[in-house]
């Protein structure tokens, strides 16, 4: 044995060695600094039938279990405030570049995001027809959502905003959605391929030298992939600024590892100045178990050193009601370092009981 592995194996005896006592304090110790710190939050719409009553109970039950905030789909001055007089932060989770608004797409066909195969998302919706993107190269898309998220955070009771789609289509879909859409991705597609507007391309070019759309193997490129993930930060990083002057929080959903999220949607979350971010870390749309979320937790916070918390998507739909399958996701998410969960679908008793229990024996 090396003398290197002869330290490490008695620093271990050394460590299971120390006396009982202050081993197990500091394990307690330890372990409620972290029960303090979670954070657990609810992908959730707004519905304007619900009553303030309802809202009432509703929220504390949420609060009781261990969510401490919501991310809502949509204003609504009646939901934030009761979210908020619960004890829970209120955020506005909003769809940033993909953005099917008949009115700004008839208004401004031209700040839409163009494919490889030179169509733009105003004429062809990739995969799904609410897929419409718009570029992130343009100095007009970049000021319209800076104005979008200076008017979604004026409203006093908006704690923050969570951007969603804030990346480029993917270029790959996740290896579950390939049998749905019939389609073998192995490579890169024109056509879910972007953007190959006048912009990008003029823009890449004053960089370069070179023209995108005249490469043989633009998917090799290193730095046309390096100006596309820059051309997100340089979006993000601006809608960061704006909610800094106002003094609100800002975040994202994002893909759920570093590599996989620059892989397939071009989106670098690493390099954003955000408050935190929320991978979703959706382990059956990757055809990965439940311990996978572990693993892209883990690789998530090593890339992130410690500066902004990460907290774990968790895809209810998929766990088909096994709870105890939800407890595991979340044991391997805080387990890895995750600061928290997120929950997306439906927030059933038994979902509130298992949140409860496993933050409980994390
Ligand atoms: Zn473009």
């Amino acid at each position: 044995m090396s003398n290197r592995r002869n330290f490490l194996k008695n620093s271990l005896i050394g460590t299971v060695a120390a006396p009982t006592i202050f081993t197990a304090a500091s394990a307690s110790a330890a372990s409620s600094i972290k029960k303090k710190k979670l954070k657990n939050w609810v992908w959730l719409h707004p519905d304007g039938k619900d009553t303030t009553d309802e809202l009432k109970l509703r929220y504390q039950s949420y609060k009781s279990a261990g969510i401490t905030g919501l991310l809502f789909g949509g204003l609504s001055e009646k939901h934030y405030t009761e979210a908020k007089l619960a004890g829970l932060e209120a955020h506005c989770w909003n769809w940033t570049m993909n953005k099917g608004d008949k009115n700004l797409m008839a208004a401004h066909p031209d700040w839409y995001a163009v494919s490889r195969e030179g169509k733009s998302c105003v004429e062809v919706a990739p995969y799904v027809d609410y897929y419409r993107w718009l570029c992130p190269s343009k100095p007009e898309v970049q000021e319209y959502l800076k104005e979008e998220a200076e008017r979604i955070l004026s409203n006093d009771w908006v704690d923050g905003i969570h951007l969603d789609y804030i990346r480029y289509c993917d270029v790959i879909l996740p290896k579950n959605l390939w049998s749905q859409y019939k389609i073998e991705q192995r490579m890169e597609l024109p056509q879910y391929d972007f953007c190959y507007c006048n912009t990008c391309r003029e823009k890449y070019k004053a960089i370069s030298g070179k023209d995108p759309l005249v490469m043989d193997y633009p998917d090799a490129s290193l730095s046309w992939r390096l100006y596309r993930y820059e051309s997100i930060n340089n979006v993000v990083n601006q809608i960061a600024v704006v909610a800094k002057q106002q003094q609100k929080k800002i975040t994202a959903a994002v893909f759920p590892t570093p590599e996989v999220a620059r892989r397939i949607v071009r989106q670098d979350w690493t390099n954003w100045n955000l408050d935190a971010v929320f991978p979703m870390t959706y382990n059956k749309f990757y055809q990965e178990d439940v311990k996978w979320i572990g693993d892209a937790v883990k690789e998530g916070v090593h890339f992130l050193h410690d500066q902004i918390p990460l907290y774990a998507g968790l895809y209810l739909p998929d766990f088909d009601n096994d709870y105890q399958q939800v407890a595991e996701a979340i044991h391997v998410a805080i387990n890895n370092k995750a600061r928290g969960v997120s929950l997306f679908g439906h927030i059933s008793e038994e979902v509130l009981k298992t949140l409860k229990e496993a933050i409980r024996t994390a």
